[in-house]
């Protein structure tokens, strides 16, 4: 790569934003990756190869697309902010394979973009916007999508919610749905130093490998994940009050006290005391 195109420390990032007259913008939480070590090991942590085809969400300015698309065979980015599109063009001159959409991830047809990309399934690698890190998330793992893994940067404290057991009090929704579609690590923290701006937060790098098949069978997954939202809605509350007053998923405090019975539950337990089995198991019987 010559030195015009590489991005990875706080002059060149500079450089190119005071070239293209920008700066970065907080409504799309914009957080720039500075440091070349980080952007090595993100690559590393995903293990792409020659042969993966990546999808990024956000790339800014291009520096971590510029590290993804000397080891990948093809990189899809999807970037919200249409001022970045000619930054792009210009960081990412010298790269054939990457590809950039101008769109709104959460409003992107992963699907149609892949395949017309020619891929069967792509890798999913991005240094997300904290301000919609759980929504993007929850759509890449609910969705039917040809997804093998989704490896990002995130706030620290997000990461290590995503991983907690039951008993935790930051065990929840989110850490559920990890659990029942992939299997999470993490991967390292990272500093705010290494971004411009500096983010007020430290972050962490994940990987969710998804699974073949969910952690546990359910009959109805929809129902399952009803409850889960309904059982977290008012944590303090036990999970028959929690589900007898939730908008998620409404039911009679008989009947959940009648499914935690059959269950062998104490009828005063919270939700955040049941493991994603136990809530598998619930949604079967009240689904019954
Ligand atoms: N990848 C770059 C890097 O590491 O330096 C930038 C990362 S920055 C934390 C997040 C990026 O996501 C920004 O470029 C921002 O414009 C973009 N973004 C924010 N919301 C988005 C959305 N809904 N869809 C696609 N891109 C989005």
């Amino acid at each position: 790569m010559s030195s015009k195109a590489y991005l990875g420390n706080p002059s060149k990032t500079s450089e190119i934003l005071r070239k293209f007259g920008i700066s970065a913008q907080k409504r799309y939480g914009q957080n720039f990756l500075v440091d070349s070590n980080i952007l090595e090991k993100i690559v590393n942590a995903a293990g792409i190869t020659g042969e993966d085809t990546v999808l990024e969400i956000g790339p800014g300015i291009g520096t971590l697309t510029q590290h993804i698309a000397l080891a990948a065979k093809k990189v899809i980015c999807v970037e919200i902010d249409r001022n970045m599109i000619p930054v792009l063009e210009y960081t990412l001159s010298e790269f054939d394979n990457v590809t950039v959409i101008n769109q709104d991830i959460l409003k992107t047809d992963i699907v149609k973009i892949l395949e017309e990309n020619n891929a069967k399934s792509a890798k999913v690698v991005a240094n997300l916007p904290y301000y919609i890190t759980t929504p993007i998330i929850m759509e890449l793992l609910e969705k039917d999508l040809p997804i093998e893994s989704i490896t990002v940067m995130i706030q620290k404290e997000v990461a290590e919610r995503m991983q907690v057991k039951a008993g935790s009090k930051d065990y929840g929704a989110l850490s559920l749905a990890v659990a029942f579609y992939s299997n999470a690590e993490v991967k390292m923290t990272v500093s705010p130093n290494c971004f411009i701006p500096r983010p007020n937060v430290d972050s962490a790098v994940i990987r969710l490998d998804k699974l073949e098949k969910p952690a546990v069978d359910v009959k109805n997954r929809d129902l399952m994940f009803k409850i889960i939202k309904g059982a977290f809605e008012q944590r303090r509350k036990t999970l028959t009050n929690a589900l007898s007053h939730s908008s998620a998923y409404k039911t009679d405090k008989k009947n959940v006290e009648n499914a935690l019975l059959e269950m062998g539950k104490n009828i005063n337990i919270r939700g955040e005391e049941l493991s994603l089995e136990e809530f598998a198991l619930l949604s079967d019987i009240l689904g019954q």
